[in-house]
């Protein structure tokens, strides 16, 4: 799980490492108001989504830039304005980009060296691993491209130990931060606390970029990215209150995705127009395999888990179907513990309750008691396609989904069953 900036500079500030002073704002008139609270000078006015990138982002109204310079507080109401209910397109994000909600003014920093800092999963090693550069900022991409010594990976072996002061002094080294006892002990006082909040947070990544060093020797977090380890979810409570999940107003995480988090749905929109219904990650991702390689594209991943309830079945089928992309719905289910005829009586229940489907319905039911469930499917008159063969179902659609155009998809529904 991600969370914005504000919340992770909050978590910094909380941590005890030094972080700009800012306030988050969802109204040019607030954000004025944080800038006057600030001081009323120089400011950073940020917008808040969740993607790297921002400083070369384009706004769908043409501004330029997510993160904007700007000299007094008149200025932040300004561009917080353009910013404000604009989406924002960057590198990270997809076309569309992400609408804006929130800005983060933070007073603006001057300093002498961008520099950028992070603690990562190292997966060859399983252990984290400490990231650095001496050349942060908005070109570290380029910098590391270019010159791949510019950026130094050194794994921490020990997951369960605090950081050595020998590690920090190497991570000192790597950023130039070596040459006078002060700035050695800075970093060390900044990382120490940085990797205790990484375990004590259960975060799978946390980047400093830039971080900065200032003319009078400090070191200070000017942007920050996090993201945790969803297994932890159960005891970073306060943490996963962030989230963009359907409980905050701000989300700008896609809607749908959102809508799926509260039935607990793995959900990832796709681009396509099949939409699936699927127990089991794995299962899953075959499907999506499969329909790629027979010539579809699948409007999302979305993973049911291993309940079969009617509200399942229904809670899947309108989160699908409020997807008008989605030209045919596609359920493969397989039933290991639950059995067939369950799984048959959830999807028609669901069917019944959510109302006649806009699209056709393709179902492959297999597994323990399937030959049940798929008779209840052929019997119940809802015009479902039951097809036993794993290949044969995709095809059948894929098929549907080219043929039923925006005006024909009651059309196609009839055309073949069973
Ligand atoms: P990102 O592009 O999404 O990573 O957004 P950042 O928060 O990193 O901001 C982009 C760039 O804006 C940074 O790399 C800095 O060069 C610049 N920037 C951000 N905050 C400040 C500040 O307080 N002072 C100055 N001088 N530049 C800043
Ligand atoms: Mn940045």
């Amino acid at each position: 799980m991600a969370i914005h900036e504000y919340q992770g500079q909050g978590l910094l500030n909380e941590a005890g490492i030094p972080v700009p002073r800012g306030q988050v704002a969802e109204t040019p008139e607030a954000a004025r108001g944080a800038a006057v609270s600030l001081g009323g000078g120089p400011c950073v006015v940020k917008a808040q989504v969740l993607a790297g990138g921002r400083g070369k982002g384009v706004f769908d109204s043409g501004l330029k830039g997510g993160v904007h310079l700007v000299p007094n507080a008149e200025e932040v109401q300004k561009i917080s304005s353009q910013m404000l209910g604009n989406r924002l397109r960057t590198k990270q994000t997809s076309q569309q980009g992400l609408q804006v909600d929130k800005v983060y003014v933070a007073e603006k920093i001057a300093y002498d060296r961008e520099l950028y800092l992070s603690i990562a999963v190292d997966r060859d090693n399983r252990c984290p691993v400490i990231i650095a550069s001496g050349h942060g900022g908005m070109n570290i991409e380029a910098a590391a491209a270019t010159d791949a010594n510019s950026v130094v990976r050194l794994p921490v072996p020990n997951y369960s130990q605090p950081l050595s002061e020998e590690t920090s002094d190497k991570v000192a080294a790597s950023l130039g931060l070596d040459k006078t006892h002060q700035q050695k002990q800075a970093l060390r006082g900044l990382l120490t606390k940085l990797y205790d909040l990484y375990r004590s947070s259960d975060a799978t990544l946390v980047e400093i970029n830039p971080l900065v060093l200032t003319p009078d020797g400090q070191l200070l977090c000017l942007d920050s990215k996090f993201k945790f380890d969803s297994a932890a979810r159960f005891r970073q409570q306060e943490i996963f209150a962030f989230g963009d999940g359907p409980s905050s107003p701000s989300s700008s995480k896609d809607a749908l995705e959102a809508e799926a988090e509260r039935p607990g749905f793995a959900y990832v929109r796709l681009e396509g127009n099949i939409g699936n219904i699927v127990n089991g990650a794995g299962l899953a991702m075959a499907t999506n395999d499969a329909v790629n390689y027979l010539g579809g594209s699948c409007a999302n991943f979305l993973d049911a888990g291993g309940r079969a309830t009617k509200e399942t079945m229904a809670d899947a089928f309108r989160i699908v179907l409020s997807d008008e992309r989605v030209k045919v719905v596609f359920v493969n289910i397989y039933g290991g513990i639950i059995h067939g005829d369950m799984v048959a009586q959830a999807i028609i229940e669901g069917v019944q309750e959510v109302g006649p489907l806009r699209v056709p319905l393709v179902v492959r039911l297999q597994g323990t008691s399937a030959a049940a469930g798929q008779k209840m499917l052929a019997e119940c008159g809802l015009k479902i396609h039951s097809v036993n063969d794993f290949t044969e179902a995709v095809e059948l659609a894929v098929r549907l989904a080219g043929e039923s155009g925006p005006s024909s998809a009651s059309g196609a529904r009839s055309k073949r069953s069973g």
